[in-house]
Formats: structure tokens, C-alpha cells, sequence
């Protein structure tokens, strides 16, 4: 995979790499097209149109009615309503969906008229600022779904959600997209002395209002820098899972899911004769024999300890080192043997001992390189400067790169299980 060579990026961009790298992937260095759409997601756009209208209406000096408004959802549905929008489970139809959709554009209107408490100062508009990461110049951009002005002269920044949970304050407070329009209203605007993030879940009748210091704010550029640092190193994307994969447009290219879904999709016979499940099924079957013969062995283990015990009891008794049977004899020694502190077992006397002998010469001797946390300091960037240079140095010629396939056979749960 190429790395993405991108200079601009959104928030939903940024949120994506997070939530998925290999989601990003695909969406936006291989740059797939999905034709299908969530039926949440078309349900946001319809709601998001109908409010983008309102408030055009409103910055034109005209007072749109409810009717109005709704009628704008109305079309936007009936304009983009199709085969291609997915509703998951069965439970709603898209008539449920619609009708949900006009509940929250009313709910809000109603809550909201005479629309008087702010002046909208611009909808859906592009906002933005550059940030140099690593030497680099990169534009941050994104669409404010409504900016306004108080009374008091506070700029809002407005974002309408449709979606079905409601999150805490303190989900919004560690949110960072509509922090990073704040960033982009106090550039073009220097002289805003307070900004308001509003986040209004129309499905609840919720608004959720954040305010960020400048130290905050300065936090949201550093975690902005290292998310394009991470993105321009990836060239792998692994797949992340989470529960937003119930969610994800990609599911049947992901590797993840993209056998399962397929097999899903077959008749019983078809899916017994698939070469992926017929491995699959021995493999498992394997290592359910495998399961089976290490508790065996386990058992035996338990019985043979309970035997040494005794043979070694006898052994003492008759004063013998070594006890004949009818096939073989049975050696019985004694050794003395040392239990030395480790990581897991103790990590104060551990690092006490280390502690005793750093200083001296002895250290050299009985130290070694630990390669396991040099790789892991090194990918987790613990070292800055000529310290990482010689990190990453030392790794170039002496780390030899080897790609190693793990399998692991997860049971797949039976619906009751869950
Ligand atoms: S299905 Fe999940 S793991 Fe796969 S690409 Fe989508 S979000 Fe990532």
C-alpha cells in the first residue's frame, strides 16, 4: 500500500484513521466508492438540509413556517431515497425512519422559533487552518453546520446529530471536531473573544454546550499533528475492530469480515464445500484434539506428580537413588536450585537487585539487551532526538524484518450465548 500523500484533512478524516485505519484506507488512499448508504446516514442528511434551509431563509430575512421546512425534508428524502440506503435489522421501515426524521425536524423548530435568540452568520460553511507537522504543511478543513453570533457578541459553532444514543457532557468535552472549528473561527476571526460549541441532538431535544481554553485547544493541534504523523507513516492499516464495524460500508473488502459475510450468504451446501471453510473446519477440529490431548496430558502430569511423591518417600526410606521397575529404573536426585525475582513474580525485589548491582562492574556481565522493549520503546516514540535516530539506526542494520502469520480459532458464539 502506498502511504497517503494527502496535505488536507477533515475532522470525519482524522476520526476515521482513529476509529479504523484500514476504514481510512479504504475511503481515502484507495479511494473506493460505496454505493451503499446507511439509512442513519441519509437520515442525517435529510434532517441536515432541512436546517441548512431554515437558517438561509432566516439570514435572508424570512421566517420560513414549519410547513416549509418540513417540505424541504420531504423532497431531499423523496430526492435521494432509494435501493442503496441500508436499513439494519427489520424492525423499521424506511417509513419509520421518515417519520422519525420529521419528528426531529419539528421538535427542533418548535423549540427554537421565532429564531431570535442568535444571528446565523453563515451555514455549512467551509472553515480551516494550516498546521506544520514534522517539517510539513497540512490544511485542516471542515464544514460548520451553522456559525452564529449572540448577543453578546459569542461566536457558535453548531452541529445538528440524528443519532439514536445520546452521549455525556463528558463524551463532548474529549470530542475534538468541533474544537478544531473553534481553531479555524479564531483564525479568521481574532478579535472572538468567546466561543461556544454546540452540539444539538435532535432525536432528544438535547443541546450540549462545550467551552475550550487556549491550552486545550493547543492539546487538540498536538493530537491533530499526531494523527497525520501516524497516517503518513502507516503502510499498513490494520483493521481495528469495534462496534462501529456493525456500521462500516467496507465490511464485505475488510479482512476481517469480508469471508464470513460471503459464507453467510451461502446455502448450507454451498458454504461445506468452500475451500476457506473446509480448512477452517479442520483446523478447528485440530485444535480441538489438541484441546482434548493437552488436559490429557495435563492429568497425567497430575498423576505422575502424585507418584513421584511417593516413589521418592520410598527412595528416602530405603536410602536409594535409583528404583528398579520391570521395564526400567527410575533415577531419584535432589539439587539445589535458585528462584530469582522477575517481572512477574515480585518487580520490587527484582528492581531492588538491578538497583545493587547498576553501579558496578558487575553489571555488564550480567546485563543484556532487551530487543523486545527496544522495539517497543521505538514504536511507541519513548525517545526523541539523536537518541531515536540512533534507535531507529541501530534497528535498520542489525533488525532483520520477517512477516509471520498467527492463526487462532475463536469459536463463533450461537446466538443464545450471547
Ligand atoms: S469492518 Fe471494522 S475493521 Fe473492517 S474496515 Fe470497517 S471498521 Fe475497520
Amino acid at each position: 500500500v502506498d502511504q497517503d500523500t494527502s496535505v488536507r484533512f477533515s475532522p470525519s478524516r482524522l476520526d476515521t484513521y482513529r476509529s479504523c485505519p484500514r476504514k481510512y484506507r479504504f475511503r481515502y488512499v484507495d479511494k473506493l466508492k460505496v454505493d451503499a448508504q446507511s439509512m442513519e446516514a441519509f437520515l442525517g442528511t435529510c434532517v441536515h438540509s432541512a436546517f441548512e434551509r431554515l437558517y438561509e431563509d432566516l439570514m435572508h430575512g424570512r421566517k420560513p413556517k414549519l410547513a416549509d421546512v418540513l417540505e424541504t425534508f420531504e423532497k431531499e428524502w423523496a430526492d435521494g431515497f432509494s435501493d442503496k440506503i441500508v436499513i439494519r435489522g427489520d424492525r423499521y421501515s424506511a417509513k419509520d425512519w421518515k417519520d422519525l426524521g420529521r419528528q426531529c425536524v419539528e421538535a427542533y423548530y418548535e423549540a427554537h422559533k421565532p429564531f431570535e435568540r442568535d444571528k446565523t452568520v453563515a451555514v455549512e460553511r467551509q472553515v480551516g487552518f494550516d498546521l506544520e507537522v514534522e517539517g510539513h504543511h497540512y490544511q485542516i478543513q471542515g464544514y460548520v453546520d451553522r456559525l452564529s453570533l449572540a448577543p453578546d457578541g459569542t461566536f457558535e459553532v453548531h452541529d445538528y446529530k440524528t443519532s439514536g444514543s445520546l452521549p455525556t457532557q463528558a463524551d463532548k468535552e474529549k470530542d475534538w471536531q468541533l474544537p478544531i472549528y473553534e481553531i479555524a473561527v479564531r483564525r479568521a476571526w481574532p478579535d472572538a473573544a468567546k466561543v461556544k460549541l454546540i452540539w444539538h441532538f435532535v432525536r432528544f431535544g438535547k443541546s450540549i454546550t462545550v467551552e475550550k481554553t487556549p491550552e486545550q485547544l493547543d492539546e487538540v493541534k498536538a493530537e491533530i499533528a499526531r494523527v497525520i504523523s501516524a497516517i503518513k507513516a502507516d503502510h499498513e492499516f490494520v483493521p481495528k475492530k469495534s462496534a462501529l464495524c456493525d456500521w462500516c460500508e467496507y465490511r464485505d473488502l475488510c479482512p476481517l469480515f469480508k469471508h464470513p459475510e460471503r459464507i453467510a450468504a451461502l446455502a448450507p451446501e454451498a458454504r461445506r464445500q468452500d475451500e476457506g471453510v473446509k480448512l477452517a473446519d479442520q483446523y478447528a477440529s485440530l485444535e480441538l484434539r489438541k484441546k482434548q490431548l493437552r488436559e490429557q496430558i495435563k492429568q497425567l502430569e497430575r498423576e505422575q506428580d502424585g507418584l513421584g511423591e511417593e516413589l521418592a518417600k520410598f527412595a528416602e526410606a530405603w536410602g536409594l537413588q535409583v528404583v528398579a521397575g520391570s521395564e526400567g529404573e527410575v533415577a531419584v536426585s535432589e539439587k539445589e536450585d535458585y528462584k530469582f525475582p522477575t517481572k512477574t513474580h515480585d518487580l520490587e525485589k527484582l528492581e531492588e537487585l538491578e538497583a545493587l548491582l547498576k553501579d558496578t562492574p558487575l553489571w555488564k556481565d550480567v546485563s543484556r539487551l532487551d530487543g523486545h522493549l527496544l522495539m517497543e520503546g521505538y514504536k511507541k516514540k519513548k525517545w526523541a532526538g539523536a537518541l531515536l535516530e540512533l534507535v531507529e539506526s541501530a534497528i535498520g542494520r542489525y533488525v532483520r524484518r520477517i512477516k509471520e502469520k498467527t492463526l487462532r480459532f475463536r469459536r463463533r458464539k450461537e446466538p443464545e450465548e450471547e
